[in-house]
């Protein structure tokens, strides 16, 4: 909602400017209080004016006749090379579920230049249908570009609920699709349902410091948009005999729509970091003792041909950097095999890796709460332990 100055009303005394905590207010040459690009909508300047010349924009919202017009779950099946993300398909089965309970179609949106194969695999994880946008100016993702074609799909077909991966280009585009839209989203979900008393989508994420689990509804706008964190659902079995309708959108983009020029890729992530994807993570810890002993887990991470994940005190010691957190504020994985090493097992921790099918503790301290979640349990000095696994691993390998 956006806060306006009525002209006529303004004093010019200017006590919203100073009440503005972001500076954002200026007094225009007519001498009449100017609200900039810098206003977060606070309101302090709502409070502060003596005669009650600033207001709070009441925004269109969408009609409740129009609500019915929206039908359908969709999930932004994201893609890197003409290869999907694993976060898209984890959605689609859990979009089926929505679907199925709304009683309504699932859906993959693909966004790419020459990805039409991509429907193949949507179909088997459980979409009715594909709505596929092709062309080289969506060879990588653009913000401008991509944002253009899913605002058009949205408003042209009407979906009631949109998912998108919560991952760096799903966190860009969801919000500003919301934006143009009209609608909210909840962003870094990590459960979704249905509301029984509403039937609208519940969308579940932790709030206050992940001291709470936070549900949230979207009751007045369509379509209702979320973001969820990559590896919180599980990837459903596909099943490549199903089949489905693809509607081909052409594209609506322009060159002089698109204001970045994308000159070099530079591949900062290899495949140590890619902990979203990876089947085995081999994390380090403050028990690591000190940086350069990271050698060890990166050793072990190698040899099993996993991903280097570490807890947020190794990030904030500066031994890894942040792009390997796991945890609340870190990334969330689920691999196949979880090795965590010289990690107590902090709640925060244990928030983005407890459902790994396998965890495989090594702590010195048998108390340490990382037991707890644990599957297997080595008490022991990490600097000893480390290197014998990865002895041990290596002759199984040769
Ligand atoms: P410690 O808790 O210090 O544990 C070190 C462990 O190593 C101990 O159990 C010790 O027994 C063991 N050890 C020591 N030496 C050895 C040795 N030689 N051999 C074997 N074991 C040894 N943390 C995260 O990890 N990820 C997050 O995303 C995250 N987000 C947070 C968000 C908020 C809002 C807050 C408040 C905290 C967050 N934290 C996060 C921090 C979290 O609370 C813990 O402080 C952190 O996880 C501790 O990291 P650690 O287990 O490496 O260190």
């Amino acid at each position: 909602m956006a806060i306006k100055v009525i002209k006529d009303q303004c004093v010019s005394c200017g006590a919203c400017v100073s009440t503005c905590p972001f500076g954002a207010i200026i007094m225009e040459s007519d001498n009449k209080a100017f609200i900039t690009e810098a206003c977060t909508a606070c309101g302090a300047c709502i409070d502060a004016c003596p005669v009650g010349a600033i207001i709070r924009e009441e925004e269109e919202k969408t009609a409740a006749a129009d609500k019915d017009q929206y039908k359908g779950v969709w999930v932004f099946i994201e893609q890197v090379g003409g290869q999907a993300r694993g976060v898209g398909l984890e959605l689609l089965g859990e979009g089926r579920k929505l679907a199925d309970a709304l009683g309504q179609e699932l859906a993959g949106v693909i966004i790419g230049d020459k990805v039409e194969h991509l429907a193949k695999e949507a179909f088997a994880c459980g979409a009715d249908k594909v709505y596929l946008v092709e062309g080289p100016e969506y060879k990588h993702y653009n913000t401008d570009a991509y944002t253009i074609a899913f605002t058009d799909l949205i408003q042209t077909y009407k979906p009631s609920v949109v998912l998108l991966g919560a991952t760096n280009d799903g966190r860009d585009l969801g919000p500003r699709v919301a934006c143009r839209v009209g609608t909210g989203l909840t962003a870094d979900c990590t459960g979704l349902g249905i509301d029984e008393q509403t039937g609208l989508v519940a969308w579940t994420r932790p709030a206050f410091g992940g001291n709470i689990m936070a549900t949230i509804l979207c009751p007045d706008h369509r379509p209702q948009m979320g973001t969820v964190r990559p590896k919180v659902f599980k990837r459903p079995v596909p099943d490549y005999s199903r089949t489905g309708e693809i509607i081909r959108v052409p594209s609506k983009v322009k060159p002089e729509d698109i204001r970045t020029k994308l000159i070099d890729i530079i591949q900062v992530c290899t495949a140590s970091c890619n902990l979203e994807e990876a089947e085995i993570i081999v994390s380090g810890g403050r028990g690591m003792c000190a940086p350069e002993n990271f050698r060890l887990v990166e050793e072990l991470a190698e040899v099993l041909g996993g991903a280097v994940g570490a807890s947020r005190a190794a990030v904030d010691a500066g031994w890894k950097p942040a792009l390997h957190q796991v945890g609340q504020t870190g990334k969330t994985v689920g691999p196949k095999i979880y090795f965590a090493c010289g990690i107590s097992g902090a709640i925060q921790h244990l928030a983005g890796m407890s459902s790994s099918d396998v965890i495989i503790a090594i702590n010195k301290d048998p108390d340490a709460p990382i037991f707890k979640v644990a599957d297997f349990g080595i008490v022991g000095d990490v600097l000893e332990v480390l290197p014998i696994l990865t002895e041990e691993f290596r002759k199984i390998k040769q």
